[in-house]
């Protein structure tokens, strides 16, 4: 795949053309494994966003007018090319991002799972038939495409969340303007290029760059040509997001931040559960917004379950992606590795126990070496925010009860995890906590035919899933009159 002129691409992608950034500008992307140059790419700004929504403006009306059958061989196509290049992805991917290998590679084969789910959901946009009021009458609903959509994707999974849009997108017969993050373009430029070799048609998919978010951003949210949103990211940005889109009563998704309890009941499968956090926890070096952020562990089995944790935690190997073996690569920028450590340094100040870890690693600067607090109390910053690193915070606790309402005591809503072989406490635990998504005895929530989303502050809308078209689609009711008795 990189040995084609496009193959490795580095400018926008607007209307089915490689473009420089109108301005000429281009902002670097770095290695955060080694702080390595890996690309210069065009930085678009609102003009190259206005030609992205104009391309896909224009061909809105010709790519819904397609059968399910067409967008269906198209998205399957893209699906066995991701199949095909997922080395190539793969090692594109962890170099931007810094996750292992083997990480990447799974993360590329899962965004191929979202096209491959999609093309089969797209022959299934039912409409219905309503008894109507009258004899004389007949109502209908028919779904129908939204339109234009733009999305916003994060830069800890720059291929899956990009992925798992585009695919529910176009197989509704949506068109799209996509902006990556900063950190992390090159994933979004190669998903298009393979859209490209696919059969995707000109002006369809589009993606737009940049360093300058807000400038982008704003000419999305603004441009009354786009019908809808969809981003993952941050609360933060979401709102802003939310506000700009109110001007033009946009439609929106949004999967934003999470505050993950993982609780342990003392009748848990404890070795279980510890196989569970490690898998919730580290992966992606603990920066998911499924990550587990709070562990609940009840008091009787505090002990034992720390010290498996810690057992396993001791094993990890923080390494560069490409070395052989490594479980946790570098984080993000400086800026997350700031954070982490105040964190962990202030949960430390106010009475946390650092069992291990608790400072960065010498694999380059900005790795940070897996921690486990104990003693977290439920006021302390770690215990409000996402951590968003490799970072075990252990708070106790005595009841179900309990339990449930300090789980529940967060703005957020995304994932909750419990662990317990009890069942009528299995069922419990599931109904009461206050999320989008509930992993009772395991960790890995998400795939292709789950409903990804969250419920408070941690956004709305679903992804994935038989619902995940329902965001991409409108409810056109269709009366026709006049028929007879
Ligand atoms: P994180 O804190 O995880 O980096 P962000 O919410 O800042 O999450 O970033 C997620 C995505 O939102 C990225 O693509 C980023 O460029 C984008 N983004 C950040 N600020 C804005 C903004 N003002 N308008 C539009 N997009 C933005």
């Amino acid at each position: 795949m990189f040995d084609t002129e496009h193959s490795f691409p580095t400018q926008a992608f607007i209307g089915g053309r490689w473009e420089d950034a109108r301005d000429g500008r281009t902002f670097a992307v770095i290695d955060p494994a080694t702080g390595d140059l890996i690309a210069n790419v065009a930085d678009c700004s609102e003009a190259d966003t206005v030609s992205a929504i104009e391309a896909a403006h224009g061909a809105q009306a010709g790519w819904a007018s397609t059968t399910a059958a067409e967008r269906a061989t198209i998205l399957r196509r893209w699906r066995d090319l991701f199949v095909e290049h997922a080395d190539d992805l793969a090692t594109l991917l962890m170099r931007e991002n810094g996750k292992p290998f083997a990480e990447a590679r799974g993360e590329v084969l899962y965004g191929a799972s979202y096209l491959e789910w999609f093309s089969e959901e797209a022959r299934r946009v039912y409409g219905d038939i309503i008894p109507a009021p009258a004899g004389n009458k007949r109502v209908l609903v028919i779904r129908q495409p939204v339109g234009v959509c733009a999305a916003i994707t994060p830069w800890n999974f720059p291929n899956a969340m990009l992925s798992r849009k585009v695919a529910a997108a176009l197989a509704a017969g949506c068109t799209m303007v996509a902006k990556p993050a900063e950190d992390t373009p090159l994933s979004a430029l190669a998903i298009a290029n393979l859209g490209a070799q696919a059969g995707v048609p000109d002006g369809v998919f589009n993606v737009v760059p940049t360093s300058r978010p807000k400038l982008v951003g704003g000419a999305l949210t603004g441009s009354d040509l786009v019908r809808k949103i969809s981003f993952t990211g941050s609360t933060q940005v979401g709102r802003l997001l939310l506000e700009q889109a109110a001007g033009t009563i946009k439609k929106t998704s949004m999967e934003l931040g999470g505050n993950a309890p993982f609780i342990v009941f003392d009748d848990a499968d404890l070795e279980a559960a510890a196989d569970g956090l490690m898998l919730s926890k580290f992966r992606n070096a603990g920066q998911t917004c499924v990550c587990a952020n709070r562990i609940f562990v009840q008091a009787g089995v505090m002990e034992k379950f720390s010290d498996l944790v810690r057992e396993r935690v001791s094993r990890l190997k923080v390494a560069r992606g490409d070395v052989a073996g490594a479980d946790i690569g570098p984080l993000i920028n400086a800026n997350a590795v700031r954070k982490v450590e105040r964190l962990v340094d202030s949960a430390c100040r106010d009475g946390a126990k650092l069992v291990i870890g608790g400072e960065r690693h010498a694999a380059g600067e900005l790795f940070y070496t897996p921690t486990i607090l104990a003693n977290v109390q439920p006021r302390m910053d770690i215990a409000q925010e996402e951590i968003f690193g490799p970072v075990v915070a252990m708070i106790s606790f005595n009841t179900e009860a309990e339990a449930i309402s300090m789980a529940n005591d967060t703005p957020f809503g995304l994932a909750a995890y419990a662990y317990t072989r009890d069942l009528g406490r299995a069922w419990r635990i599931g109904e009461r906590l206050d999320y989008g998504m509930v992993g009772i005895n395991d960790s890995a929530l998400s795939n292709a035919a789950a409903p990804f989303g969250g419920v408070k502050q941690s956004g709305m809308g679903r992804e994935g899933s038989r619902y995940g078209l329902d965001d991409y689609l409108e409810i056109k009711y269709l009366l026709m009159g006049g028929l007879g008795a």
